[in-house]
């Protein structure tokens, strides 16, 4: 005869179970997803390393991590370069040029590898004195080619087996995969030399670039194409007061608020020191003006500096617009014209006492 008191006790203990595995796969949901979004907001290559070896050691308790970037022509080590880190300062990333030439059973892996450590095997990739019982493989995967593979190791035997799933480890390498590219990307647009590496907006050679291409389509479709000419007033005296430090902060702040009030269509550049310019493809004189007022609005609010320091910028803004003209008018003078008009509204702006708008015409 079973005991009813005994039964229900022993099903009220499974449940108890139940529910905490339930709550620690819930918080190991949680743990994944915080992970996920920190590598997807990495914005450079050296964070992106820092989060995939050193971070996600941390959060998932792993002995070793590794990450084995495939880099033939050294192209990821000259970006890395060209932001001010050396290849050396990650120790736990590893750039080969073939990733068979590291480990053969690299080559054919399509998905995670899940096994046990084999010192003669993994020996290499991980260090002699790694005391490490098993491993987990994570092919990075794009455009049907593995660009790297993430290893996870542990001194647990049991850690990673062939017999557990992968799914989840086959969903992380697909978002590392998709961040690590778009790491190159960005890193390869900054060398190319079409960025301002202090706003991360796009630089006055881009602009030219650009004003072309934007003043052809408006020709195709009979639209116009207006300019902001933008500068901050008395910047000279921000840098004597402030320190040329803060001057920089005051130029991001200033970009990023300009940046709040455009369209994505819009296309905005540091034209120089503190002179920022705005192109903005089939608007009108009227509707650009009243983005300049907008904009010169946005800065109202003082800039906060460090140690409570507050800065009180104002702008100086030149309006302009051209209308493109017909098929097969030069489109350089167009484009001299824009600029030129926008920066004589602007130099108007200045001589009537700063913290305006001037329209051209
Ligand atoms: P105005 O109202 O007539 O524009 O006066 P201004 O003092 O702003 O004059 P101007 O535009 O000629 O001065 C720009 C200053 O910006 C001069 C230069 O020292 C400074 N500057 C240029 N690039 C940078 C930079 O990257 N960082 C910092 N902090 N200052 C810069
Ligand atoms: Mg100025």
């Amino acid at each position: 005869m079973s005991d009813p008191a005994a039964e229900l006790a022993g099903l009220r203990a499974r449940l108890k179970l139940l529910v905490e595995e339930a709550e620690a796969n819930e918080q190991k949901l949680q743990r994944t997803l915080d992970r996920e979004l920190e590598l997807l907001r990495a914005e450079t290559l050296p964070e992106l390393f820092d989060l995939v070896t050193g971070g996600l050691a941390s959060s998932y308790s792993l002995d070793s991590v590794r990450l084995v970037l495939e880099d033939p022509h050294h192209e990821i080590q000259h970006l890395l370069l060209g932001l001010g880190y050396r290849p050396t300062d990650y120790p736990a990333v590893r750039f080969v040029d073939t990733l068979v030439g590291l480990a053969p059973q690299f080559a054919a892996l399509r998905r995670p590898w899940l096994g046990g450590f084999v010192r003669a095997d993994h020996g290499l990739l991980f260090g002699a004195s790694a005391e490490l019982r098993s491993l987990a493989f994570l092919p990075l995967r794009r455009q049907a080619r593995t660009i790297g593979v993430l290893c996870f190791a542990s001194h647990d035997a049991d850690r990673f087996s062939h017999r557990q799933g992968a799914a989840f480890l086959q969903h992380l390498a697909s978002i590392v995969a998709v961040c690590l590219e778009n790491g190159c990307n960005r890193a390869r647009v900054l060398r190319s030399g079409l960025t301002d590496y202090l706003t991360g907006w796009h630089n006055r050679r881009y602009l030219n670039a650009r004003l072309r291409e934007e003043l052809a389509r408006a020709q195709r479709s009979g639209t116009s194409v207006a300019c902001l000419m933008i500068d901050i007033d008395l910047f000279k005296s921000i840098n004597d007061s402030h320190g040329h430090a803060s001057g920089d902060e005051v130029l991001r702040e200033v970009a990023a608020r300009i940046e709040a009030q455009i369209r994505a269509s819009d296309t905005a550049a540091r034209f120089g020191g503190d002179e920022f310019t705005l192109l903005l493809p089939d608007t009108s004189l009227e509707d650009a003006a009243s983005l300049a007022e907008r904009v010169r609005t946005a800065l109202m609010p003082a800039v906060e500096l460090g140690a409570g320091q507050l800065c009180r910028v104002t702008l100086s803004i030149g309006v302009a617009a051209v209308t493109a003209g017909v098929r097969g008018d030069d489109l350089k003078a167009i484009a001299d014209r824009l600029l030129g008009e926008a920066d004589a509204a602007l130099y108007r702006a200045k001589a009537a006492g700063r913290d305006r708008i001037a329209v051209a015409g």
